[in-house]
């Protein structure tokens, strides 16, 4: 059995990657310093799975911790998603973010090159496109600037994973641009756990149907989309977390030149912000209060994903449909709050 070490694993796109890698039959080992996730989801995993989860909770960027890690296990491969995430909180607090998401990929690598290496799989994101030029948008569309610290920091991750996977041949490497994940697991045992106001649009949309949030803001309906509201591809989170088993596959064994690819993890199905809280409404026959203020400073107007390289390459797919996905959303918002 292979053992995945997954960082930042009790977190949303964590907890249900580690569902998936022992579903395919990985061995998981979970870091996480627990600074915005709790237990909660690693229960859930146990629950799902029936299976114990070797949990430490360590923070990434303190190399002994990490060593203790490698010194207890054996450890094939690592999917790294231990990073702060909010772009607004980047901006007030750059120093933050880049000490902590740059120094902990750092650690992790150097702590895999001292152990003879492995596979990696390095979480990154749409927004490394910014406001492309054409759409959809394809692994070789040129990435914009980034617009915030957190962008950046995908960025300069990406560039060190690449340059890592070059320099070390032991390392073998994998990026995944995520574009819209939401959704949770149809068991409802695991899902989103935002802390505070969730600045994310699906959470905010089933927090305001449970009432804990008196309505959602649209934010701008003047873009030059057809119903004005901005355009995104939503990805379910058990596909997206279905694409890192096919990325570690792929590192082990199929790629021939051994070079750090890229890749598209989305729908390529756009759909705007007014039509995924119509769509929610339907689906789980529930009211929605919104109201539309302006945009949102750092939105783009549009962004979706050409999915051609994943679907051929990592012979991976989207295959839930988006009625599907906010259905299980509801259903873990209603299971956290005691809806019935
Ligand atoms: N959005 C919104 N109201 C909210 C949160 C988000 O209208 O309370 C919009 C946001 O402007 C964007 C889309 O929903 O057009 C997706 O935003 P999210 O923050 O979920 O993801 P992003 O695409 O910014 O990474």
């Amino acid at each position: 059995m292979k053992n995945i070490l997954i960082t930042g694993g009790a977190g949303f796109i964590g907890s249900h990657t580690a569902v998936e890698l022992i579903e395919a039959g990985y061995g998981v080992i979970v870091a996480d310093n627990l600074s915005n996730a709790d237990t909660t989801c690693l229960e859930g995993v146990e629950k799902i799975t029936g299976q114990k989860v070797p949990f430490y909770q360590i923070d990434c960027c303190k190399k002994e911790d990490l060593r203790k890690i490698f010194t207890e296990n054996r450890i094939d491969g690592a999917i790294h998603f231990a990073a702060f995430k909010a772009v607004g909180e980047s901006v007030e607090k750059p120093l933050m973010y880049y000490h902590n998401n740059l120094l902990s990929f750092i650690t992790l690598l150097e702590v895999m090159v001292e152990n003879n290496g492995g596979a990696v799989v390095f979480s990154s994101s749409a927004t490394v496109y910014g406001q492309p030029d054409s759409l959809p948008v394809t692994e070789d569309t040129p990435r914009k600037p980034a617009e915030s610290p957190y962008g950046n920091t995908k960025q300069i991750c990406e560039d060190i994973l690449m340059d890592a996977v070059k320099a070390h041949p032991c390392l073998k490497g994998v990026i995944l641009r995520y574009f819209n994940p939401i959704g949770a697991h149809p068991s409802a045992l695991i899902g989103e756990l935002p802390r505070g106001v969730p600045n994310n649009l699906v959470p905010f949309i089933t927090q305001t149907a449970a009432r804990l949030r008196e309505e959602l803001r649209i934010f701008g309906n003047d873009y030059s989309t057809s119903d004005g509201t901005a355009l995104r591809d939503y990805i379910d989170i058990v596909d997206l977390a279905a694409a890192h088993v096919s990325a570690l596959e792929r590192m082990t064994g199929h790629n021939p030149d051994g070079s750090c690819e890229v890749f598209n993890i989305g729908t390529g199905k756009p759909i705007s912000v007014m039509e995924l809280v119509e769509k929610f409404t339907e689906v789980n026959r529930v009211p929605v209060r919104y109201k539309i203020t302006g945009r949102r400073e750092g939105d783009v107007e549009a962004v979706w994903a050409d999915t051609s390289r994943a679907n051929k390459v990592l012979r991976w797919k989207a295959s839930r449909s988006v009625e599907q996905t906010l259905a299980n959303a509801w259903a873990w918002e209603k299971k956290l709050r005691g809806i019935n």
